[in-house]
């Protein structure tokens, strides 16, 4: 699944070519992804300008003066440039075509992942109740602490709850507890407000490392065919359980957390 860092390289890879180019056509061959694309879009986008072009969460948003396409990535989705005369296979949902001859296609096999369109993004469902960017200076250890009073789930499932921040997915939410020495199953409000302080430094570093790693991979987002080559740091504690902890040599271990593997080391974890 495309995490946050997967999402902003996406992003950071086709912005060149989506940028004030305006949109000569849209053309959609399957309307049932996860949420149905909505037949307007095809209307309205054709001879706007993409004015800006943002991340929120995972979410991908083209700015026009008419309003705003939102994209979902979902579990499997992928969006590259190629040449709009380049033939779609059989999971490419959606083409948007430029004037310049490009095009931005996504490809989605197993179709969790949509294309909406919004006149006020900031008021849209799915975006007006989630929590702050992890790497906005407003997601700090202050507002991190004062979130877990009175929460007594484990303090991996609270990370990864998008109201209380977005974009803290399994693997990084492995890494970030790791980092910061905490269990991943103690629960959020007993972890001491020093601890919690260097938790929100863990999650910031683990992601901006994962997107610097990311950058090696740009050029990936136009032409070729398949997926874009995204890539990952060296993670260490996720898919790593029964290999040594790279702090003291003891095993990794795995145990099921909210549904969900969660990789951790017992000695180095408290
Ligand atoms: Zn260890």
């Amino acid at each position: 699944m495309p995490e946050l860092p997967e999402v902003e390289t996406s992003r950071r890879g086709i912005a060149p070519w989506v940028l004030n180019q305006q949109v000569r056509d849209v053309v959609v061959r399957d309307r049932r992804l996860r949420w149905p694309v909505p037949a307007d879009i095809d209307q309205i986008l054709p001879g706007q300008v993409i004015q800006s072009l943002t991340r929120r969460a995972k979410y991908l948003l083209f700015e026009t003066d008419a309003g705003t396409a939102l994209l979902h990535l979902g579990m499997s989705g992928s969006v590259r440039i190629i040449d709009v005369e380049e033939p779609a296979g059989k999971h490419d949902h959606v083409d948007i075509q430029f004037d310049s001859g490009k095009a931005l296609r996504f490809r989605d096999p197993r179709r969790f992942g949509s294309l909406l369109w919004t006149d006020k993004p900031q008021e849209h469902n799915l975006l007006r109740y989630l929590g702050p960017e992890p790497l906005s200076a407003e997601f700090d250890g202050d507002y991190l602490w004062h979130k877990a009073r009175g929460r007594r789930v484990s303090i991996k499932q609270f990370i990864m709850n998008s109201l209380v921040v977005v974009g803290v997915g399994n693997i990084y939410a492995s890494e970030a507890l790791f980092l910061a020495g905490i269990h991943p199953k103690r629960k959020a409000h007993r972890i001491s407000s020093e601890r919690v302080h260097k938790l929100v430094q863990a999650i910031k570093s683990v992601l901006e490392k994962a997107i610097q790693a990311g950058g090696t991979t740009l050029r990936d987002f136009h032409g070729g065919d398949g997926e874009p080559g995204y890539f990952r740091p060296k993670l260490e504690v996720y898919g790593r359980d029964g290999e040594p902890c790279r702090r003291c040599e003891r095993a990794i271990s795995v145990i099921v957390l909210g549904q969900r593997s969660t990789f951790y080391c017992k000695n180095c974890q408290r």
